[in-house]
């Protein structure tokens, strides 16, 4: 079988590999159909993933059709279209007994730790697989993860009915974050410096969108939120100015969400969290999110549809990452197709 993988950092091509076989009684094996390139996947490509082994198959957003199944498995069956939730965990350690298995001591991500979904076939633990709602595409179901973790940062940020909610960022993640928080009944604030994406961002439902490097965002967000400021601020660029900026424009009791592993530190006061009593917290991967972003589909609530930039036969794949890479500015989605 075909699989994509990266040989070592600056290195993409394609191989050859054994069809894997299910081994244990609660394998899963799945006909991959589409896998998406996200942001992460360019990190490990570039050598900048301090979690990546190489050489790996790259890829976690993958969905396809239950192939084979071990002796064990009873939620799906032969045939069964499925979505993969791409992260193992212990189940033993502080954070996985606190339910947050997505910062589990020992997490594994699927290309990334282990070798993940851009491959002809990839066999996975019943347990990581969830049913797509009947008649989504493949397209769009590969959009799935990409929305679970927006949907993970709505819920570490608690986005209640009603709250005013930043995102700062109009990028892939910044999108599914502005997207979440809509449904959860935010007025959504969507800030970025390319009108192009900030244009899609206010088609796709976001209430005011600002080019913060043409219009001073305070002034504008205070004015939006009649002075208060947002509830809560998800920042999707996690530059050292937009984490600063992040706490110092959150209302009141309100929350900060950082969505990135950079690296680089940023000045903040402890009296600007303290007098204003602001929760700044990080949003890794996600937790428990999966039913929540296939039940908004299934509901008709979270439209998909436009969401995809492009699709490439997997014979085209470095063409793909190309793509994207020189159409930073516009690109959302990009998939490879298995078919
Ligand atoms: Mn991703």
């Amino acid at each position: 079988m075909k699989v994509g993988i990266v040989e070592t950092p600056g290195v993409l091509k394609l191989a050859e590999r054994e069809i894997p076989k299910v081994k244990n009684a609660d394998d899963v094996l799945v006909k991959v159909k589409r896998v998406g390139i996200c942001g992460s996947d360019i990190h490990i490509l570039h050598g900048k993933n301090p979690f990546a082994v190489y050489p790996r198959v790259w890829g976690h957003e993958f969905v396809g059709e239950v192939a084979d199944t071990g002796a064990g498995v009873k939620s799906v069956k032969e045939g069964d279209r499925i979505v993969v939730e791409p992260i193992t965990y212990c189940g033993n350690c502080y954070a996985c007994l606190q339910g947050r298995p997505n910062v589990c001591v020992d997490v594994k991500v699927f290309g990334v730790h282990r070798d993940g979904g851009c491959a002809d076939y990839v066999v996975v633990p019943e347990t990581n697989v969830h049913i797509l709602p009947e008649g989504l595409s493949w397209d769009e179901a590969a959009l799935i993860e990409p929305f679970t973790i927006g949907a993970q940062a709505c819920y570490r940020g608690n986005v209640q009915q009603g709250d005013y909610v930043l995102v700062m960022g109009a990028g892939t993640i910044g999108l599914t974050a502005a997207s979440m928080a809509k449904l959860y009944g935010g007025t959504v604030i969507v800030s970025d410096l390319v009108d192009e994406k900030l244009n899609y961002a206010k088609s796709r439902g976001a209430d005011y969108v600002i080019n913060s490097g043409k219009e001073d965002l305070f002034k504008r967000v205070a004015e939006i939120s009649g002075g208060m400021g947002p509830n809560v601020t998800i920042d999707a660029v996690c530059i050292k100015k937009t984490f600063e900026d992040a706490v110092l424009i959150t209302s009141t009791a309100g929350r900060v969400v950082e969505l990135s592993f950079n690296e680089t530190p940023s000045e903040i006061a402890p009296v600007n969290i303290i007098k204003k009593e602001i929760s700044v917290c990080g949003s890794r991967l996600q937790t428990k999110r999966f039913p929540v972003v296939i039940d908004f589909i299934k509901t008709g609530k979270l439209s998909l549809a436009g969401f995809v930039s492009k699709v490439y036969p997997v014979s085209q794949m470095v063409e793909a990452f190309e793509y994207i890479e020189k159409n930073n500015a516009s690109v959302r989605k990009v998939l490879i197709s298995f078919e």
